[in-house]
């Protein structure tokens, strides 16, 4: 008899759990994946990216996403208030209409045929995903509450199933269990972000009037002027729109109204927009997130390692999160399939997704972080045809192959400039969220 149930034990059954099952199954290996939700649940984080696309192709999953029917996603809109000057003034050569588009098809992407991604009802999602990955032969426990693990020479992950407490005996733990960080937590290696102290609250609405044409269907951010906070419109079928406010956490913790009153007041802030949610009807209850960007300092070791949220999260506003889980899981499984044939698990053995995964979170860290300090600047760059396919590919999702991006080596000196120049038309939009105090933190 082995001294193992499974080669691999997965924590959690989101989108990087369910592809890290996908991919070690497909490669032979036996896993389990232990999630403590019974699936269908509801989640945030409803648009994704075209680099999702390749990790669907590789598990055979693109024909189902498909046969779901799923609102496909060509591109993404960003809207302005015409109150706010830089756009008004048409400064710079902005675009006096307040807005900007994208659309994939613009920029061709290796590896990925279509010219369109995916918004996701998660609930949906989510269990389609995790079926595929029991079907290839990964083996799917729900209900199943990972209470925390034992490492060393005999790694176990001990769990509460209905009344009882279990444990299940594998070679290397993989924690995949999103913003509960259970390994993270466990052995303290979380440290909260510093910077991004941002806050969530979102629903549901139907009837939304989403406008014409075919960007009606790309999420849309709307900026809105108050520093730091914007809106999220995405599609989520035909009819149905998820529609969130992110603003700084002190915003809301200062205003003492209820969530739903916080939501309106901010929303309000922006006339064109409210007049059309007002006129919707709201569909679930609202729900809010906070405090939910951090780094965790080491997401390998021996005999474990960590990926998706449960590695890092870093803010929601180019649409990140389910593209990120599901690329450290594809980088993640090559290292563990390989050191299980070597019959070597240490750290050492997780090195190329250790350094792949860090060089993608910068990428969309830096891109991040120099957003929130001058959004008229992403604006400028994305309308600007010299610089346009460098920030799509960015959009895109392709960030793990060049470390330090020319585009963002200029936004950022861009950047520096106007913070040194007072007298720069853009100073005075400069947002207070200064770029880059964490990245090396991690
Ligand atoms: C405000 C906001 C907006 C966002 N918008 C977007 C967006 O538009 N697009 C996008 O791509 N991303 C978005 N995200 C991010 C997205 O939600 C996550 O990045 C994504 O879900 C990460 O997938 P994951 O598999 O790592 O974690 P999760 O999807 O959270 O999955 C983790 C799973 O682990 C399970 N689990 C947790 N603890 C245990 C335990 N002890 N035992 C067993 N199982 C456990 C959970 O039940 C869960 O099912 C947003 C996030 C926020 C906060």
């Amino acid at each position: 008899m082995s001294d193992y149930d499974f080669d691999v034990g997965i924590i959690g059954g989101g989108p990087a759990g369910a592809a890290m099952g996908a991919y070690l199954a497909k490669a032979g290996v036996s896993c389990c994946i232990l999630e403590r939700e019974l699936f269908p649940r509801e989640h945030v984080g409803e648009s994704l990216v075209p680099s999702s696309t390749r990790i669907f192709k590789d598990l055979d999953f693109l024909p189902e996403m498909e046969a779901h029917r799923f609102p496909r996603k060509y591109g993404a809109t960003w809207t302005s208030s015409p109150a706010v000057r830089p756009y008004a003034m048409n400064w710079d050569g902005l675009d006096p209409d307040c807005r900007a588009d994208i659309r994939f098809d613009e920029r061709e992407q290796p590896g990925v045929e279509q010219n369109y991604t995916y918004h996701v009802d998660r609930g949906e999602f989510d269990l389609a995903f995790l079926q595929h990955a029991n079907k290839l032969g990964a083996e799917v426990y729900e209900g199943v509450d990972v209470t925390g693990v034992v490492l060393g020479d005999a790694p176990e992950i001990r769990y509460r199933f209905g009344r009882g407490e279990r444990s299940a005996r594998v070679r290397m733990i993989v924690d995949a269990s999103g913003r509960r960080t259970v390994l993270g937590s466990q052995l303290k290696l979380k440290v909260k972000d510093p910077l991004f102290d941002q806050y969530a609250v979102h629903t549901w609405f139907e009837g939304f009037d989403r406008g014409d044409g075919p960007a009606a269907e790309n999420i849309h951010i709307h900026f809105l002027p108050l520093v730091n906070s914007w809106v999220w419109q995405i599609p989520i079928r035909d009819g149905v729109t998820s529609v969130g406010v992110v603003t700084q956490r002190k915003n809301f913790l200062g205003s003492k109204e209820s969530r739903e009153a916080f939501f309106w007041s901010c929303v309000r802030s922006r006339e064109d927009l409210a007049a059309r949610l007002e006129r919707a009807r709201q569909v679930r209850p609202f729900k809010e997130e906070a405090d939910y960007s951090y780094a965790i300092t080491e997401f390998t070791g021996d005999g474990f390692m960590m990926i998706g949220d449960a590695a890092r999260f870093v803010d929601p506003i180019f649409s990140t999160g389910v593209s990120i889980a599901l690329n450290s899981a594809r980088f993640a499984s090559r290292d563990v399939a390989a050191a299980l044939e070597q019959g070597d698990l240490s750290k050492a053995s997780f090195g190329t997704y250790d350094r792949t995964m860090r060089l993608g979170i910068k990428n969309w860290y830096d891109f991040i972080s120099v957003y929130y300090r001058l959004n008229v600047l992403f604006t400028h760059f994305v309308q600007n045809p010299k610089y346009r396919l460098d920030v799509l590919k960015l959009l895109q999702g392709d960030v793990y192959d060049v470390a330090q991006p020319p585009v963002l080596d200029l936004m950022r000196a861009k950047v520096r400039e106007v913070e040194q120049t007072p007298g720069h038309m853009w100073h005075r939009v400069l947002g207070d969220l200064t770029a880059n105090a964490f990245t090396d933190a991690v």
